[in-house]
């Protein structure tokens, strides 16, 4: 933190400020310049109330320099985290793909879609059993019936599951079936839902929220770390902008920002986002080629029944497309696209 102290500043001020510094056992670096005197803070800044200094008498201006997240920032943790998912790894050397239905109907089409998505080359099942609808009166998932079915089909298929939780009372029973937990962004800022999973043993799939800076994004991520679980991996799903010809805008930029500011690894949800079939590979290819790693892709064996997103559904048809961009995007970016068991696939 740096404090600008005004042109006018009386030394009796400068010393004020120098005063509260040392009493928050912080240290104070006082440069003074020709026209102005800054000073410089160095140690715990957070005991310092920012807008305490503000009020101070000769202070012009407080500036924050370090990140305000910690846990989850690159100054904690230098190089790039791997979060494993059932044993099988997303982070910088992989191209994940996590497919499945958007929720969770019947055992067939849970199973259907699970196979649908292992042929495309995926190793982690996605399915809502919870569904936080904008609508009261829309299909709200099944619940803990959802949850037995996603178990079965993990049986059946190998494939780990990632479903998303929306209250913090039922984290335990989502941990109980899940191999990783989803917070949907409608919830990215549902702080005690986010502390309950920062008290899991089970890996966190953090969406941003659509009304969310990356700052905030970050910081939600931090209230999950500050609990205890820094297996957390980001999704960007789209943000809310002026646009209409999609459901959300894909913020691409999103995912190299996110990566310099935090270890923590990043995918994208080209489904959510585009809200179109038509637009997932696309969106793909250029979540991808900005250097995901990996993608969260909502498939459907028959999505004109769909309960839920069935427009953003890619079909059966669309699988071998599929597995395509992910192979390729990863051989150029020198990634690999693992198995259920975790193994590398030959690319
Ligand atoms: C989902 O992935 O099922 C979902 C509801 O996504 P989002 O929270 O990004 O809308
Ligand atoms: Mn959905």
């Amino acid at each position: 933190m740096v404090i600008v102290m005004a042109p006018d500043a009386a030394p009796a001020d400068i010393d004020a400020v120098v005063e509260i510094i040392g009493t928050a056992r912080c240290d104070a670096f006082v440069s003074r310049g020709f026209t102005r005197t800054i000073i410089g803070l160095v140690g715990d800044v957070e005991q310092l109330q920012e807008v305490g200094l503000r009020a101070l008498p000769g202070v012009a201006d407080v500036v924050r320099i370090s990140t305000p997240y910690k846990l989850v920032s690159r100054d904690h943790h230098p190089d790039r985290s791997v979060v494993r998912v059932g044993g099988v790894p997303i982070g910088p050397r992989t191209a994940t793909l996590i497919a499945g239905p958007c929720a969770v109907e019947t055992p067939e089409q849970t199973l259907g879609a699970a196979l649908m998505a292992r042929d495309a080359g995926a190793s982690l099942l996605r399915g809502g059993a919870y569904k936080p609808r904008t609508s009261p009166y829309a299909f709200q998932g099944l619940g803990e019936r959802a949850l037995r079915i996603l178990a079965d089909v993990r049986e059946e298929t190998g494939l780990p599951v990632v479903t998303e939780v929306v209250s913090a009372q039922d984290v335990d029973l989502v941990a109980s079936y899940a191999d990783m937990l989803q917070i949907g962004t409608r919830n990215m800022q549902n702080f005690p839902l986010l502390q309950a999973v920062g008290q899991v043993d089970k890996p966190i799939m953090l969406k941003r929220g659509m009304n969310a800076t990356i700052d905030e994004w970050l910081m939600a991520a931090e209230y999950i770390a500050q609990r205890g679980n820094l297996d957390i991996v980001l999704c960007e799903r789209g943000i809310r902008s002026f646009e209409t010809a999609t459901r959300n805008t894909l913020d691409v930029s999103a995912v190299p920002v996110a990566q310099h500011l935090s270890h923590l690894p990043v995918v994208i949800d080209p489904s959510h986002s585009g809200g179109r079939r038509g637009l997932v590979l696309p969106l793909s290819r250029a979540g991808l080629a900005a250097g995901a790693d990996g993608l969260i892709v909502d498939v459907h064996p028959r999505p004109e029944t769909a309960l839920c997103d069935g427009p953003q559904a890619l079909i059966d048809e669309d699988m071998p497309a599929l597995a395509e961009v992910v192979r390729t995007m990863a051989a150029v970016s020198d990634r690999t696209v693992p198995q259920p068991s975790g193994s590398p696939s030959p690319v």
